[in-house]
């Protein structure tokens, strides 16, 4: 094996270069030797392994400083050191492996479209999934409903299959590409003139064409469709909830599978009813008497009117619950509670007679508000 040249004279940058002036000489070198560029030239191929080599070392700084140390006799250099493959480099600013091909270095320096790999256009692939948004009522969410939607969306053509022939006819070989898929162009560049190879624009790189297009579908093998579609939207949805179509998406390409339909849920706010998760919040006015003196009340609930039992002396802002009078739980069983926040409503409009009963009341020795101030005021 010949004696390694120097690392650093190998990119042409003094010891003590930066890390950018060693990527910058490593990126111009790699330019000038590529192997692509230089076909059937041994001495550029190893040029461009040794580059690579030296910008593996030079580029990370640990083994860079184990270079500086040790030269290329590294005694760790036999294992993990740079005695290895040089392409598969953890310092290489691509990014990619060079083991799959040199395109990724093209697409770096040239903005890519270089040895691009291109996967066949005429295989069978999936369509696209697609969005509904959909609102409901809030009493909607809590029961469930079926909801009629219409959906214009792209499928397979019948007639052809997704093919885009016409039905006994078949593909032919390109004309642009020759049934390659790929065409060969000049590109200047300030390194000089070369050629790229670009997907076949006629063919899109399949490097065959349909002979003649199918009548229903114009060739592209998809035709718009509206369809008109029900969702069953189960009980217990809320906001932001998805539901999932299968296969109710766009039809896929050249007989591959249609995508899926998502439904995303809006629900309506209600005139009385709050939402916290499978919970329901009411608030409930009750008069000063049926709460001093307790009272069956009704209170609506997603089900109806309900019995609710207020005891007597109830306070404002009491909060009482109705187990399972929630919503029902999306994922799994049962139903979340309804609570139910009492407010009690002080009377307006009273005539003379109530005014008097209130005022003896007041002065009764029930009145907490007396006893309230009693205890403030006990210790002077
Ligand atoms: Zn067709
Ligand atoms: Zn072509």
């Amino acid at each position: 094996m010949a004696e390694k040249r120097d690392y650093y004279d190998v990119l042409g940058v003094s010891r003590d270069a930066d890390d950018e002036t060693i990527k910058k000489a490593y990126k111009k070198l790699a330019k000038q030797y590529h192997p692509d560029l230089n076909p059937d030239s041994k001495t550029a191929e190893s040029k461009f392994k040794e580059i690579n080599e030296a910008y593996e070392i030079l580029s990370d700084n640990n083994s860079r400083a184990r270079y500086d140390q040790f030269g290329h006799n590294d005694p760790m250099g036999g294992a993990g050191g740079y005695g290895g493959n040089p392409f598969g480099g953890a310092g290489n600013p691509f990014g990619g492996s060079f083991g799959g091909g040199f395109g990724d270095i093209f697409e770096t320096f040239f903005g890519g479209g270089f040895t691009q790999q291109q996967r066949d256009p005429n295989a069978p692939s999936r369509g696209n999934d697609m969005r509904v948004d959909m609102q409901v009522s809030f009493e909607e969410a809590a029961r469930g409903v079926d909801k009629e939607i219409s959906v214009s969306r792209y499928e397979g053509c019948v007639k052809c299959h997704g093919s885009g022939a016409k039905p006994g006819t078949g593909r032919e070989k390109c004309a642009g590409c020759g049934g390659s898929g790929r065409v060969r162009t000049t590109q200047s560049t300030p390194f000089g003139q070369f050629q790229t190879v670009k997907t076949c624009p006629r063919c899109a790189g399949s490097g065959s064409v349909i002979k003649e297009p199918c009548p229903d579908c114009g060739g592209s093998g998809r035709m718009r469709k509206n369809r008109k579609l029900v969702v069953h939207v189960p009980a217990g949805v809320d906001n932001g909830s998805r539901l999932r179509m299968a296969g109710e998406g766009e039809g896929g390409k050249n007989g591959g599978p249609a995508g899926d339909l998502f439904i995303y849920i809006s629900v309506r706010p209600h005139k009385l009813f709050k939402r916290d998760g499978d919970h329901v919040f009411l608030e409930q006015p009750i008069s000063f008497v049926e709460a001093a003196l307790g009272a069956a009340i009704e209170v609506p609930t997603l089900d109806g009117a309900v019995k609710l039992d207020i005891p007597e002396g109830t306070q404002t802002a009491t909060t009482f619950r109705l187990r399972g009078r929630g919503f029902p739980k999306l994922r799994g069983y049962g139903r979340g509670d309804q609570y139910v926040k009492v407010k009690v409503v002080t009377p307006t409009h009273l005539n003379a007679e109530q005014k008097e009963i209130l005022r003896r009341l007041g002065d009764g020795t029930g009145d907490d508000k007396k006893g309230f101030f009693g205890k403030i005021f006990k210790d002077r």
